[in-house]
């Protein structure tokens, strides 16, 4: 643990946190957006937000792979087990994420269906191995750090000429729903007030690289910070994104060097690119329909598609009465804004998708910061 401990160090972080203050201009105030659910989940784990000056706010963002999936997706995924009879395996997170009705593929399980949950696409494909009579659907969700996986477990079912098994694949691409983001009316008619800069996000940037953010940096003239996980990573972005606004500019810097490059990972990328490519459009909780801002599978892989597979069709569902996912995806709503965060929602009950994994902004809140006035405040 040594290597980790390094990046939490007590006396480090208070050195930055004076830095910040120091450096942040009482004049005007910093509104920066973590993309990422483990950004969020590090701020209030460590406390980061106590640390900064008053006009230094963190504003979450839609970076959480559970929080964004429509409804109408868990739903497609809740027909094929019980109108196709598939096994459907998928990460352990998405079988707590309400669909419409109160469903959930946990429930689904629970009145018989067969729903497993599984730490790898690996599991999956040895799932289909040793179910031969049975077909095996592996439900992807994810950004581009979880595409890879599933690109190489669709190249491997086809080496071993696995005929039952196929992918649900919602992989989904953080790029375009940045620039979603920064073009929705209600951050362009709030202008910079809402979002300064962005922390570019840690495990995504690994395989993507920083190039891919240039451009909005640069067409929106927002600066972006690729920020590692742990406490000291965030509290170096703040710096260096307070310093950016300070300076006026709207570069991509890169503070997590010891992972991310400009290129990216060529390797993933080619392998993500042999099997996949850009869906016109699809749908985020909390974003609508938002043009090649996700991944299907190719047509020479079709066989391995269960949309196509299944002719699973696209369903109209609305969000849950009352909860507050979609205007917290977009930065313009904290969880406590949520009437019913605490009291009807909470991780053992969760009515929407950001109460369910750790990356969501409402768990995060609900884990760390919910009995202090401070963590209320944090989020404008
Ligand atoms: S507290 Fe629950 S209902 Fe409210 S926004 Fe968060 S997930 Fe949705």
């Amino acid at each position: 643990m040594k290597y980790v401990d390094e990046f939490r160090r007590h006396d480090l972080a208070q050195k930055l946190s004076s830095d910040i203050k120091r450096e942040a201009n009482p004049d005007r105030q910093y509104n920066l957006m973590e993309f990422c659910g483990g950004h969020t989940h590090a701020i209030f784990r460590y406390g980061v937000h106590n640390l900064m000056p008053s006009n230094v706010k963190f504003v979450h963002g839609p970076g959480c792979p559970v929080c964004v999936l429509p409804i109408s997706r868990i739903d497609n995924a809740i027909q094929l087990v019980q109108e196709h009879d598939v096994i459907l395996c998928s990460y352990g997170d998405m079988l707590r994420v309400p669909a419409s009705g109160r469903k959930s593929l946990l429930k689904v399980s629970a009145e018989g269906g067969d729903v497993r949950m599984v730490y790898s696409t690996q599991d999956a494909l040895k799932i289909a191995h040793d179910n031969s009579d049975r077909q095996v659907v592996f439900f992807a969700i994810g950004f581009e750090t979880t595409t890879p996986p599933t690109a190489v477990a669709i190249k491997q079912a086809q080496a071993k000429g696995l005929k039952n098994f196929s992918v649900f694949c919602n992989h989904v691409l953080t790029p375009a729903a940045i620039t979603n983001i920064l073009e929705s009316p209600e951050v362009r008619e709030m202008g910079s007030v809402l979002i300064d800069g962005f922390f570019g996000p840690s495990h995504v940037s690994s395989i993507i690289g920083s190039q891919p953010y240039e451009f909005f940096a640069e067409e929106f003239q927002k600066p972006v910070v690729i920020a590692g996980f742990e406490p000291l990573d965030v509290m170096q972005s703040t710096l260096m994104l307070v310093r950016q606004l300070n300076e006026g500019r709207h570069d991509v810097e890169n503070e997590y060097t010891r992972v991310v490059s400009r290129e990216g990972n060529g390797k993933a990328k080619s392998m993500v690119a042999d099997v996949m490519e850009l869906r016109r459009s699809f749908e985020w909780r909390g974003l609508g329909m938002v043009p090649y801002s996700a991944l299907q599978i190719k047509k020479q892989f079709a066989e391995f598609d269960a949309e196509k597979r299944f002719d699973i069709e696209s369903i109209q569902v609305s969000d849950v009465k009352g909860c507050e996912c979609p205007r917290i995806l977009r930065g313009v709503k904290k969880p406590t804004d949520c009437k019913l965060f605490g009291t009807v929602c909470t991780p053992e009950n969760p009515m929407g998708s950001c109460m369910v994994s750790s990356e969501g902004a409402c768990a995060a809140y609900w884990s760390y910061g919910r009995f202090t006035q401070k963590e209320q405040e944090s989020v404008a």
